[in-house]
């Protein structure tokens, strides 16, 4: 163990990257609120009316896709949120959307877990979602594709199906602030850096989940992302 420090420090976290040993190390996770105009919808919100807006989960909040998570304590209300992640592969500082899109590295699939009743609660009392977004294991990842492998993704059918019933089903070139935008918009505010991912909202149909739900969703030219729910700890 490494003297200077108290206690041994956690893992690194850190993402696959497909055709390659090597990972991409992770150092901040942003997501962004309703970025498709159905799921706005659905939560109650006018889709043209707001600009966006964030929130982060801690990078040790990752979890592999394939992997089997407990259903998580404090909540009645455990859902799913099908996203497009997006890996930095440069440092951007108040950017426009066109030098923000040069500094795409790759793209994931990822599941935004959300302990849904914890976040409605939140909203009401004006509290931050940090309970409700930035729990263990809430930040499910599928393997990282280079943009230099994949090209830049646009468009393309973006769905989850639990035990094998489709419950969404949007499409990429449906968000209401594109990557670079996103990018860009949230440069204004961090210095952005490589290790940076950012969660790209999710269509509508998200929904409650339960022990023993097995969980898979598709990016076209991607790939796919799986999730099976355990039982409570
Ligand atoms: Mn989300």
């Amino acid at each position: 163990m490494d003297s200077s420090y108290i206690f041994t420090p956690p893992e690194q976290a850190s993402v696959a990257v497909r055709g390659t040993d090597k990972r991409y190390a992770v150092s901040r996770i942003f997501c962004v609120g309703r970025n498709y105009a159905g799921h706005a919808r659905e939560m109650g919100s006018d889709p043209d009316r707001e600009p966006p807006f964030y929130f982060s989960k801690p990078a040790q909040a990752l979890v592999p896709s394939g992997s089997t998570v407990p259903y998580p304590p404090a909540t009645q209300n455990y859902h799913y949120e099908m996203e497009l992640v997006v890996a930095l592969g440069a440092p951007v500082f108040r950017v426009s959307p066109d030098v923000a899109r040069a500094a795409i590295w790759g793209y994931a699939p990822g599941l935004d877990m959300t302990r849904r009743d914890l976040q409605a609660e939140a909203k009401a009392a004006g509290r931050p979602w940090d309970v409700a977004k930035g729990f263990e294991q809430s930040a499910v990842i599928g393997e990282l594709v280079r943009v230099s492998e994949c090209g830049p993704l646009n468009s393309g059918a973006i769905t989850l199906a639990v035990n094998g019933v489709e419950k969404q089903r949007g499409d990429l070139s449906e968000m209401i602030w594109n990557v670079s935008e996103i990018i860009a918009n949230l440069s204004q505010m961090f210095h952005l850096r490589p290790g940076d991912l950012i969660y790209t909202g999710t269509p509508e149909g998200v929904g409650a989940l339960k022990p023993g739900d097995q969980v898979r969703g598709d990016i076209a030219g991607l790939g796919a992302i799986s999730l099976t729910v355990g039982q409570p700890e």
